[in-house]
């Protein structure tokens, strides 16, 4: 595979259980970011490695019957 790598990856709030996906792009060199609630300004996600997370929009589950995840 030649060139970027891009992957998204669903994060939720700890907070207030808002969804998010984000796009995640490898990098050669190591990235680190955050990423806070744009509802409650609490961190969702922090990151540090060959990676970064960019593009990050709220990922509303579409029916109740989806909204339980595995944590
Ligand atoms: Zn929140």
């Amino acid at each position: 595979m030649a060139g970027s790598i891009w992957t998204t990856e669903f994060f939720d709030c700890p907070n207030c259980g808002l969804g998010y996906a984000a796009t995640k792009e490898q990098h050669p060199a190591k990235r680190s970011g955050t990423f806070n609630c744009q509802v409650c300004e609490v961190k969702v996600h922090d990151w540090s490695g060959n990676y970064d997370f960019f593009d990050w929009k709220i990922d509303q589950p579409k029916a109740p019957v989806f909204g339980k995840r595995w944590a």
